[in-house]
């Protein structure tokens, strides 16, 4: 029996959007094929509320994630975790030989617009990560503040994971002067994994023309070369299966409207954490919940294992804890097309099962 998702990505997709994966391939050199890209990146675009160029990769988000901070630190690149994913960026840098430093906090808080102030102000970066939405801790970082220091340092590349989050809840891109937002389809955008996307400012741009050795696949200058010099293609085969679901997915949430579907989020989120608050605990910092998927902090000590059992027998699956927090805590999401009523439905058959 199919188990229906609610850990954060992969996400349940629907039946009409595999669909669209299963269409017949067309030649990755065609018009049809450069149609496709210009009509993705026109609504990734609203999506996004960017006017900046945007990116398609094939690969996970984790791609364009080692991509940007590859291709567009030259001095030295600060990191900023909060969690699971935070830390992963520091050691794509290491790995890749960029100097950088990581400024970690503790898990289930915020990064600061005063510690980004603190770090920014030794002027010894030209490239920040945030992570937008940390999938391990379930808190959701106040770009808007961290916006506001960043503005005042122009010759920060400033780069947002907003893979667990963009779609499901309002990222205003130029607004926050984010120049490198990364996100993946398998998560709040409702696709399933395998194609990475994110928008590429100017400031980028003329950033990576200064980094010598930016790699080959993941070069984000080569690929905005490709698609503005070949219109619209990009430089290697791209999984036009997902090209086709991501048009027609960005279809479905443009008609449901974006407001009514961050809205319909938030309503979910909260649902969840009022169940979480009477049940057990909220993991995160209260004043910067996700809106995508809450970490429950497991106070009642519940076998999470054996919950997840018998939810698969029933036809649901949730997650466990991110890593070190695997039994402390556990995770429910609460993205994409999910709805509030499906919701329900799962956390009463939670209920009927601890009771
Ligand atoms: C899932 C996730 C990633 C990794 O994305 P992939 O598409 O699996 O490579 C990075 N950051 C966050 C916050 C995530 O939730």
């Amino acid at each position: 029996m199919h188990k229906k998702l609610f850990i954060p990505g992969p996400v349940e997709v629907r039946q009409d959007v595999l669909a669209q994966m299963a269409l017949p391939m067309i030649g990755h050199r065609s018009k049809d094929a450069s149609a496709l890209q210009h009509r993705i990146s026109d609504k990734i675009k609203k999506l996004f509320y960017t006017d900046e160029a945007i990116l398609l990769s094939t690969s996970s988000g984790s791609g364009l994630m080692e991509g940007a901070v590859r291709s567009c630190t030259l001095k030295r690149a600060a990191v900023f975790s909060i969690g699971a994913f935070g830390k992963r960026w520091s050691e794509m840098a290491e790995s890749n030989n960029v100097p950088v430093d990581l400024y970690e906090v503790e898990w289930g808080t915020a990064t600061t617009p005063e510690l980004v102030e603190k770090v920014l102000s030794t002027s010894q970066y030209d490239l920040i990560t945030i992570t937008h939405n940390e999938t391990s801790t379930g808190l959701m970082n106040p770009v808007e503040e961290i916006a506001a220091v960043v503005k005042r340092y122009p010759e920060v590349v400033y780069c947002l994971d907003a893979v667990s989050s963009m779609a499901g809840t309002k990222i205003e891109v130029d607004k926050l002067g984010v120049d490198i937002c990364i996100t993946s389809t398998q998560k709040a955008l409702g696709l399933p994994p395998g194609m990475a996307i994110c928008s590429f400012s100017q400031k980028a741009r003329e950033r990576a023309e200064k980094v010598p050795n930016r790699g080959y696949y993941l070069d984000l200058l080569a690929l905005y070369d490709y698609i503005e010099k070949k219109d619209y293609q990009y430089p290697s085969t791209p999984s036009l299966s997902h090209m086709f679901a991501l048009d027609y997915q960005l279809d479905r949430i443009m008609e449901e409207g974006l407001d009514n579907r961050f809205s319909r989020h938030i309503e979910m989120a909260e649902y969840v954490r009022n169940w979480a608050r009477q049940k057990f605990a909220l993991f995160a910092d209260e004043r910067y919940l996700s809106n995508t998927l809450t970490t429950i902090t497991n106070t009642q000590n519940i076998d999470v294992a054996a919950l997840n059992k018998e939810l698969g027998v029933r036809g649901y699956q949730i997650s466990n804890g991110y890593g070190k927090m695997k039994d402390k805590t556990f995770r429910i999401a609460h993205m994409a097309d999910c709805t509030l009523d499906e919701i329900k439905d799962l956390l009463s058959n939670i209920d009927d099962i601890l009771k």
